[in-house]
């Protein structure tokens, strides 16, 4: 099931709805380690599709049973940790613009404190290393040591070839400073084109990380949200195979 021992997580940037998610969670349950799930979505305009909601969370706790797979779900509030918890949802990321903010960090970790749940932390959106190591310490503090970390890019105001240049100097000063934390590069969020993800994956590889975060959607033209960079079922057998 885990290609090359790389851990994969897969799945839609946000559930759209219960016959969407549970058609790709049909189809790629078999061949990753965790399902994600989008549930809330911290867009940067409010105009935006910002998730499902609850309602999405009883989606995931249902695939979690059927398909006998972890869902991951993204939380900003101590009100979606809560939710989580009750829908049985124990694997739990913070966001690139979560990882920014100590109040709620702090919310947050004290929320999980010594319960058995995983967590994985988003590079902070800009180049600033110490509020990515904050976070990590104020879980750590709390007792949390099922850690993982998501590398998404930083954020550049000149114009890039990726929506998120990677920094790969500042992967390898993380690697330094937390070697034992396995990271995970999420080449749909640094790309911002699916065109762009296999080069970026490839390079990735060459970094010895410890695994993938991919957006997959059944029919990514017509996706809510990162249609531009969401790899359709087939495009995601592919990223598989060039993996091994
Ligand atoms: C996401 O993973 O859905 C997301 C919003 O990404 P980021 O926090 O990296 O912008
Ligand atoms: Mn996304």
């Amino acid at each position: 099931m885990v290609k090359d021992k790389k851990i994969i997580i897969a799945g839609p940037c946000a559930i759209e709805s219960k016959k969407q998610v549970f058609s790709i969670a049909k189809e790629i349950h078999s061949n990753i380690n965790f399902f994600r799930c989008g549930v809330w979505k911290a867009r940067t305009n409010p105009y935006s599709f910002s998730g499902v909601g609850l309602k999405a969370l009883d989606w995931a706790q249902e695939i979690q049973k059927k398909f006998n797979i972890k869902c991951a779900v993204e939380v900003g509030t101590v009100e979606h940790v809560q939710l989580a918890l009750k829908h049985k949802i124990k694997t739990m990321w913070l966001g690139a613009r979560t990882t920014c903010n100590p109040f709620i960090v702090e919310q947050i970790s004290s929320c999980v404190k010594n319960k058995d749940v995983e967590i994985w932390i988003k590079n902070p959106i800009f180049a600033d290393m110490k509020l990515w190591f904050g976070t990590i310490e104020r879980f750590k503090n709390k007792g949390v040591s099922n850690i993982k970390v998501i590398h998404r890019g930083f954020f550049s105001e000149s114009k890039e070839k990726y929506r998120n240049p990677p920094r790969w100097d500042l992967v390898v000063e993380f690697k330094k400073k937390y070697p034992e934390i396995p990271l995970i590069c999420d080449p749909s969020h640094i790309s911002g084109n699916k065109n762009l993800i296999r080069e970026l994956t490839n390079q990735a590889v060459k970094y010895n990380v410890s695994g993938f975060m991919v957006e997959v959607h059944e029919n990514p033209e017509n996706a809510l949200s990162d249609s531009m960079q969401q790899l359709n079922l087939t495009e995601f057998r592919k990223f598989l195979s060039n993996l091994k």
